[in-house]
């Protein structure tokens, strides 16, 4: 019997660390390839940890070679949409020439199933309420943009036998309930983490970005998803190439909108303390409104969200209370 190992790029990092311990527990062994340049050490606790960076070709193929997964899982990337519009050459480099180069290792080292962690981002401005597989993408912020065109290139490889999930995820948050890590970006620029934090006295006030969207309230609406829904979803897409199914993509959302102030509220309540929030400009690249239909996620990777808002929040809450910083 094989060992079951997953190569996890990125796996040092949020959504990352999180799938390691899920497919740990599902009896998978986790092989973590981060830089650690946004993913922490300390949070590769499921699997060992191979040091090195997407754009390092050699390096990847030699842990390909040297561990044989039975699948790539792959997270490593910049994610941060202002900071896309600000340098958006960063983003080329790492999302899409570090992509490449993986992509390009596991072709030259026989690892045939690929599972790509991908965003609504690539939709660009919703044409409809609820954004499904088939919606147009058309991105509107150089991060969407990188995500796409990997999107384009994982399925041409196709012809060289590469068989791929892309997962579009919508808005992640939450943390491990059994706190044993959670969300930890260097500057945090997330709506959740941020709010928690000003609740907490460590920022002197949440800024709300736009009032003025064509929204219930004026504020973007987003679709937020726990962290834990996401990792099951990756460890589903795992399964099901390793039943030999084909190629495909599913959006991981819950199908619920929040707007900014009514997730400034769902703070208050889980909390239990007010938040200091200021009204502010739109920040660029937003878009008003990403909410998912989940269904094909549901249909055919039998995948069905669990937490609510609320334990988003609230399992957040409990992490972040535990740092120091
Ligand atoms: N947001 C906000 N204040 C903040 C951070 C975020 O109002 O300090 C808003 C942001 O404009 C977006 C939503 O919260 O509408 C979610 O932003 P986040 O950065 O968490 O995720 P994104 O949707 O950009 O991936």
């Amino acid at each position: 019997m094989r060992d079951r190992k997953i190569l996890v790029t990125g796996g040092a990092g949020y959504i990352g660390s999180h799938t390691c311990m899920v497919l740990k527990h599902r009896g998978f062994e986790p092989v973590v390839y981060d830089n650690l340049s946004n993913g922490h050490a300390a949070f590769v606790k499921w699997g060992l940890l191979e040091e090195g960076d997407i754009r390092d070709r050699s390096r990847i193929e030699e842990v390909l070679r040297k561990h044989q997964p039975e699948a790539v899982i792959h997270f490593a990337g910049l994610i941060e949409v202002s900071e896309s519009v600000r340098d958006p050459l960063s983003f080329y480099e790492v999302n899409v020439a570090g992509s490449l180069s993986l992509l390009s290792a596991c072709i030259a080292a026989g690892v045939d199933k690929f599972v790509f962690s991908s965003t609504c981002a690539t939709y660009g401005i919703p044409r409809q309420l609820l954004i499904d597989e088939g919606h147009v993408q058309d991105p509107v912020n150089p991060y969407g943009r990188t995500k796409l065109l990997i999107e384009r290139a994982i399925l041409d490889l196709e012809v060289h036998g590469l068989r791929s999930v892309i997962l579009r995820y919508f808005n992640a948050g939450g943390a491990d309930p059994g706190g044993k890590i959670g969300e930890k970006h260097d500057p945090e620029t997330h709506a959740i983490p941020l709010a928690i934090d000003t609740v907490l006295g460590r920022r002197e006030l949440f800024r709300i970005f736009g009032n003025d969207y064509n929204t219930r309230d004026g504020t973007c609406v987003r679709d937020y998803i726990h962290v834990l829904d996401l990792a099951d979803a990756h460890v589903r897409a795992v399964d099901y190439l390793l039943a030999d199914n084909p190629s495909d993509q599913f959006n991981l959302g819950t199908g619920r909108g929040t707007t900014v102030g009514e997730l400034v509220a769902a703070v208050e309540k889980a909390t239990g303390r007010p938040l200091p929030k200021q009204e502010d400009q739109r920040r660029p690249g937003d878009v008003p409104q990403l909410v998912a239909n989940n269904a094909k996620a549901q249909s055919v990777l039998g995948w069905q969200p669990v937490y609510e808002l609320e334990d988003i929040i609230r399992t957040a809450w409990d992490w972040h209370r535990k740092q120091n910083t």
